[in-house]
């Protein structure tokens, strides 16, 4: 192990040992206590000596990645839609895909004064924070089946000052409603793929869902029609070749306006459909 070097030798010693060079400058701004947003500090100081220990403990944090845990789990934090979030093990590491599902449901309760929401499998709960945040008239509830994700979620709500409920449950199992949007990143990961061996750092609980990954999808798909309102919408994550089975799961169960929305990587990424107004088992 190295005991001097510049900012620029490290960083090029460890994208030469594999690591993704973002990823590398995030683990030495945290080391060096400095913003996720202060990459071009790294640039203008490449020539600055680290100290011995805070190159240590940098190298012992690269070396972690090497080993496949997220770069959010050890530097404590994520940033989803706009949002410092913080994030441990106990939760899914945020991805920027889920972003689609927020914009999407935004659009979908613009019109709506005071909307109720609710967000299934809230994990760290950056979706209904992300929503909480940009309609502060809405009313959120964040459900997750897990007591470690939920003190996740409450902690992140406390500390960023959002009123989002927070509730122990599974999926939406006892809960009242109407609701004018119910989203969920729900896990969707067939239980036997290989990928998930790339996620062993992460619950398994909040990736893997039965041998075709639809079980919990299942689960939400059966549950939502009684607890949504008139007109009202379920908004689903899925993987990137499950939005013909979702769809088909959607509109099996009553729902109309079945469609499915990109992520960044124009990966048919959530599927969703509203209940038609006179259908629905409750009355606005
Ligand atoms: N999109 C994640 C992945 O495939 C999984 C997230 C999830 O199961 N909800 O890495």
């Amino acid at each position: 192990m190295t005991t001097t070097a510049t900012i620029a030798q490290a960083l090029a010693r460890a994208q030469a040992a594999g690591l993704a060079r973002i990823d590398a400058q995030m683990l030495l701004l945290h080391v060096l206590g400095r913003a996720t947003s202060d990459r071009a500090w790294l640039l203008t100081h490449d020539g600055d000596a680290m100290a011995g220990d805070a190159l240590a403990r940098w190298q012992a944090l690269c070396a972690r990645r090497a080993a496949g845990e997220p770069v959010a789990y050890l530097t404590g934090r994520k940033e989803f839609y706009g949002l410092a979030l913080q994030v441990d093990a106990r939760v899914l590491d945020p991805r920027p895909d889920t972003e689609t599902l927020v914009e999407w449901a935004l659009e979908l309760i613009a019109p709506c004064p005071a909307p109720r929401v609710a967000d299934l499998g809230t994990g760290s709960g950056a979706i209904a924070l992300a929503l909480q945040h940009q309609r502060p008239d809405a009313r959120v509830l964040a459900v997750d089946a897990s007591a470690g994700a939920l003190a996740v979620a409450r902690a992140n709500a406390q500390r960023l000052k959002l009123g989002v409920q927070c509730v122990q449950g599974d999926w939406l199992a006892g809960l009242a409603g109407p609701f004018d949007a119910i989203v969920s990143n729900p896990p969707y990961i067939p239980a036997q793929d290989p990928h998930l061996a790339a996620l062993t750092h992460e619950p398994l609980s909040a990736l893997a869902s039965g041998a075709d990954g639809l079980q919990d999808i299942r689960t939400i798909v059966a549950q939502a029609p009684a607890l949504l309102a008139p007109g009202g919408w379920l908004l689903l994550e899925h993987g990137w070749d499950q939005a013909d089975a979702v769809q088909a799961l959607l509109r099996a169960a009553g729902f109309s306006q079945v469609q499915s929305r990109m992520d960044l990587a124009g990966i048919a990424r959530c599927s969703g459909g509203s209940m038609p107004v006179g259908l629905s088992p409750t009355v606005k």
